[in-house]
């Protein structure tokens, strides 16, 4: 019998929820396992660094990295797993875009780490002490992986084939890749593995938004009751559908919720934050300046609303930063 193909799943910097994902393939998990040769998944199976060191070069058919680059540990697994790999597949928002880890480029290492250390008012610590990349005690050494400048999405790591986005992504999608991934009919490199669509076109509220918005106010989930039956951006609150790709099955709408913008943008869109603010403010009534203030005291913070998930892709970010993206 032919070997299976290999496959590969590691996380970076990660809550667990597209692992969790994995799972919530429920019965399809076993055709899954069934079809493929699962060689390392630290989240599940007891494989270490060392028998993926040990690998011929790109043994591996495909690997689903999951989570954004923060440290020079999670740097290191992903030019491994690059290296051992015929195709790497960016897994989830944060592996793609840099997600929710990558709001912590808003500030410097130095200052997240003398808040996370010191200043956070339910730490005690009267010596600030923080810990050491190298260290050691009764004849053994600790040795810590170091915290980059900033987060990273893996293709500001490595080269990456495809991605799958979502927070988490569904299973829906996980099973189409797998699925393409066995049958050989992968599409061109650097496809989105979701449909290229404005998840306003496939939005079961669609024929309720209007041709155009008009906004006196934006309101927040918990200051009124969003309607079931009608477009959720057109009542005031913020919903990034018009700037986010489809392919969620509309999830979050269909919970009666806004849609957060986790599928990232369409491939027509090279900021989504961007494309979501020029989209929508130019349909803010207010002209005066205070005005348009208190229009958007119901936005109390824009860079976590916009930019949820795509700060580490941010053209705006890359701009502050030289241009580099880099660590
Ligand atoms: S994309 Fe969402 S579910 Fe996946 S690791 Fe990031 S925050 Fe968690
Ligand atoms: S703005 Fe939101 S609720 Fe309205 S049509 Fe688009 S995705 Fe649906």
């Amino acid at each position: 019998m032919a070997d299976k193909p290999k496959i590969a799943f590691y996380w970076c910097a990660a809550c667990g929820g597209c692992e969790e994902s994995v799972v919530d393939l429920a019965e399809d998990i076993l055709m899954v396992v069934g079809a493929v040769e699962i060689v390392f998944w630290p989240v599940a199976l007891d494989f270490k660094k060392k028998d993926v060191e040990a690998m011929p070069d790109k043994s591996i058919v495909a690997s689903l990295i999951n989570g954004a680059i923060r440290t020079s540990e999670q740097e290191e697994m992903a030019r491994l797993l690059r290296k051992k790999s015929q195709v790497v597949i960016a897994y989830g928002a944060c592996s793609q875009l840099g997600g929710i880890p990558s709001l912590a480029n808003q500030f410097d290492r130095e200052t997240i780490l003398k808040f996370v250390y010191g200043d956070a008012p339910t730490v005690v610590n009267s010596e600030k002490t923080r810990p050491l990349l190298d260290s050691g005690a009764a004849g053994k050494r600790v040795q810590l992986p170091e915290l980059h400048e900033v987060v990273r999405s893996l293709d500001q790591v490595i080269e990456v084939d495809y991605s799958i986005p979502g927070c988490a992504p569904t299973p829906k999608l996980l099973k189409a890749a797998v699925l393409a991934l066995l049958s050989g009919k992968m599409p061109p490199k650097g496809t989105v593995l979701a449909p290229d669509v404005a998840l306003c076109e496939e939005c079961p509220r669609k024929e309720s938004k209007p041709e155009k918005l008009s906004f006196t106010e934006f309101k927040r989930p918990h200051m009124a009751v969003v309607a079931p039956d009608k477009c959720i951006l057109a009542q005031g609150f913020v919903c990034m559908g018009p700037a986010t790709r489809g392919g969620c099955e509309a999830l979050c709408v269909q919970g009666n919720m806004g849609c957060s913008g986790c599928f990232g943008p369409t491939s027509r869109v090279r900021d989504q934050g961007a494309k979501f603010l020029s989209s929508v403010m130019s349909s803010v009534e207010a002209k005066e300046e205070k005005d348009i203030d208190s229009t958007l005291a119901g936005i109390p913070d824009p860079v976590g609303t916009f930019y949820r998930y795509g700060l580490g892709k941010s053209l705006l970010r890359m701009k502050a930063r030289g241009g580099t993206g880099g660590a």
